[in-house]
């Protein structure tokens, strides 16, 4: 069951739970902004909805003018410890803070950071990072406990709301995926502001995925998460790819979802093969259908019932079949392209 959240304006997005936007950051060195404009153009094309870029000093603020002028997208800026930098981020237009307002040096430094965002609705993301936890918090609890990250956060938080400040997102990422989960599952209980799920040095692209899977798809199949980040040690267009697949798992994705069997003895065609191909052929398509490639007809149409359309593999042949029925026998050559032809129409 989605829980209820809080309604939070990011750009021209709600956070609100009904809608989970995907998101990444820049990996370019924020003094680049010629290359770092054409990564983030490259990253909305690949759909990416929120994009966050790190600026770690005056000379990077530039960058926010850059990328506001250069994407359609809200533009996040990630600040550690200089309050000036929100500021002046805020000036150049920003869409959303990433900052610790207990790491900025004190009340004055948060009561003017939160003066900025107010001005112009900009809301802030606290992001708590088990590698990074506050000392008496780890002295408390001995390690970065799902505990000990949650009163970290909302030690945050509080500092905000006593500046009447509630226009709040809160990350709690952990780079162990029991941890990530059961922190967020404890943050969601205690307070209602939009969350941005993520597992942080998830790692490189084959583990980075499945930890990330693991643990933001299991938030979201709770009903936790409005935005989303997949952290991989790699190029950042592949953790869009990655953050469609777990939304598409989950049930949460638009886009054709492939269901496809392992194969096994009775497997008579070569259907690893064109399981590869049919996936590639639907990735640009843009309906939410289910498409099936099955080895066998004997088991492989009843199987697939939930299908809106698919193949499953014959004696030499292949049978094209929707909604569970049989429609004509087609050889191996003619089968992917008489698939599209069929989807195309639906
Ligand atoms: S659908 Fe047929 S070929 Fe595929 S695993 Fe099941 S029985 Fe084997």
């Amino acid at each position: 069951m989605k829980r209820n959240v809080k309604p939070v304006l990011v750009g021209d997005l709600t956070l609100n739970g009904e809608k989970i936007y995907i998101q990444s950051m820049l990996n370019v060195e924020a003094h680049k902004t010629e290359e770092s404009v054409r990564q983030a153009k490259e990253l909305e094309a690949a759909g990416c909805e929120i994009i966050r870029a790190a600026i770690p000093d005056m000379e990077a603020v530039k960058l926010v003018y850059a990328l506001k002028e250069a994407v359609n997208i809200p533009v996040v800026a990630d600040i550690h410890f200089d309050y000036r930098l929100a500021i002046a981020c805020a000036e150049a237009g920003i869409d959303k803070i990433r900052i610790n307002p207990g790491n900025i040096g004190g009340e004055e430094k948060v009561k003017a950071v939160v003066k900025a965002c107010t001005a112009r609705g900009i809301p802030i993301r606290i992001g708590v990072n088990g590698g990074s936890l506050e000392k008496e918090l780890l002295a408390k609890y001995g390690s970065p406990t799902p505990e000990a990250l949650v009163e970290s956060a909302m030690r945050h938080v509080h500092i905000l709301e006593a500046c009447d400040f509630d226009d709040i997102v809160i990350s709690i990422k952990s780079s162990n995926v029991p941890t990530m989960i059961n922190a967020y599952r404890l943050l969601a209980q205690k307070c209602d502001y939009p969350l941005h799920l993520g597992v942080t040095e998830a790692g490189t692209e084959r583990m980075g995925i499945i930890k990330s899977a693991v643990g933001i798809g299991s938030l979201l199949v709770d009903g936790i998460g409005e935005t989303i980040r997949v952290s991989l040690t790699d190029e950042p267009v592949k953790e869009i790819r990655a953050a469609k697949d777990i939304l598409m798992a989950v049930g949460k994705g638009s886009g054709v979802k492939i269901v496809s069997c392992p194969t096994c003895g009775r497997t008579k065609i070569d259907l690893i093969s064109l399981a590869k191909r049919v996936e590639n052929a639907v990735s640009g398509i843009d309906k939410n259908i289910t498409v099936a490639v099955m080895g066998c007809v004997v088991n492989g149409i009843g199987e697939a019932g939930e299908a809106d359309i698919g193949i499953a593999g014959g004696n030499g042949c292949a049978v094209l079949f929707k909604h569970g029925k049989q429609i004509c026998k087609l050889s191996e050559d003619e089968a992917l392209g008489r698939l599209i032809e069929e989807i195309e129409k639906l």
